[in-house]
């Protein structure tokens, strides 16, 4: 039974796992390149681990989301990364988004310590990582999994199971090409809208109910109504995540035409200076390219 964890990456997804384990009772400890993020869990009673190397010492498990491939590379490959503390029988879990590729790495790198690795990456985003509401997959071995699956139920609502390494990396791309279209799809939509002069409030009242419905749809709609692109999901992280999924439908052949069309969207979006903002401020680039602002009508 698991009962001692690190977690590394105290960011918007991190931070709210790294809560629900301690509220969940599990002996805790933290690390962050950041360490000022470690204080509010020092204060609820997390140890705070000087690299990650140390983090990972007698624990049974260490869980990280980080924000990239560069990242991992560093904290899990780098010197006095993961690798270098982890030893035989802990097991080690990225629920970051990466390329598949990184997770099949990671899984050798650990396996040559004889520790086990699974790639776990969640659907759901700030709210959901604080509420303890993510939606994850995991892939790797099996018994590892079942091992993990009480800790990750107190993460998520749901945890699926997707089979050999590397598999639950790949479904995090596949929902992210689909979230990525949504967004593209949504911008337009009320860009139109605000071309034809609708009343935008009223349109997303059928946003709200159509048989096109979707939450994702809804809170970002809302949002952008409000003009209010505060981050849950930083539109620099769908544009990396963009990339991943153009090398992976590259490296499959598998056709991804609207991809395109919205990684050009969000690249100009970062390009104005939007990076750090929320995804849906891909709207900002057709905005500019329409020369208008969507809002709703009486503000
Ligand atoms: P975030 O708020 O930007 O946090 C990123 C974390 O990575 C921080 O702890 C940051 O440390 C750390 N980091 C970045 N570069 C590093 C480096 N070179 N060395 C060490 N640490 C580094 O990102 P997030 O939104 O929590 O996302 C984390 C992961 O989850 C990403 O892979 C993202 O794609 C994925 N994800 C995000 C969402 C979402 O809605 N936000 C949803 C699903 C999946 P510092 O604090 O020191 O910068």
């Amino acid at each position: 039974m698991i009962k001692t964890i690190s977690y590394l990456g105290l960011g918007t997804m991190g931070s709210g796992m790294a809560s629900n384990l301690l509220k969940a009772g599990y002996k805790l400890t933290v690390w962050n390149r950041n360490a000022e993020k470690c204080e509010p869990f020092a204060r609820k009673g997390a140890g705070v681990a000087d690299t990650p190397a140390d983090a990972v010492r007698d624990v049974d498990l260490v869980m990280y989301s980080l924000s990239s491939d560069q990242a991992v590379e560093e904290v899990v490959f780098g010197v006095e990364g993961i690798l270098s503390g982890i030893k035989e029988g802990q097991i080690a879990i990225d629920m970051s988004t990466v390329l598949p590729a990184t997770s099949l790495r990671e899984q050798e790198a650990y396996a040559k310590r004889g520790a086990d690795f699974l790639d776990a990456p969640v659907f759901g985003s700030k709210n959901e990582s604080a509420d303890a509401k993510l939606w994850i997959m995991a892939a790797g071995n099996k018994a590892i999994f079942e091992k993990v699956k009480p800790v990750l139920s107190n993460l998520g609502q749901t945890v699926h199971y997707f089979g050999e390494n590397g598999n639950a990396a790949a479904m995090k791309l596949v929902g992210n090409l689909i979230v990525a279209l949504e967004l593209e799809a949504l911008a337009e939509g009320l860009v139109l809208a605000q071309k034809a002069g609708l009343d935008l409030k009223t349109v997303m009242e059928v946003v709200k109910v159509a048989d096109f419905r979707s939450p994702l749809l809804v809170s970002n709609g809302d949002n952008i109504l409000k003009r209010d692109f505060s981050t849950s999901f930083a539109l620099k992280l769908m544009l990396k995540d963009a990339g991943f999924i153009e090398k992976f439908g590259n490296s499959l052949e598998s056709p991804i035409p609207g991809l395109r069309v919205a990684q050009k969207n969000l690249k100009s979006a970062v390009a104005l200076g939007f990076g750090n903002e929320n995804a849906s401020a891909l709207i900002k680039a057709l905005e500019k390219e329409a020369g208008i602002e969507v809002k709703a009508l009486n503000r």
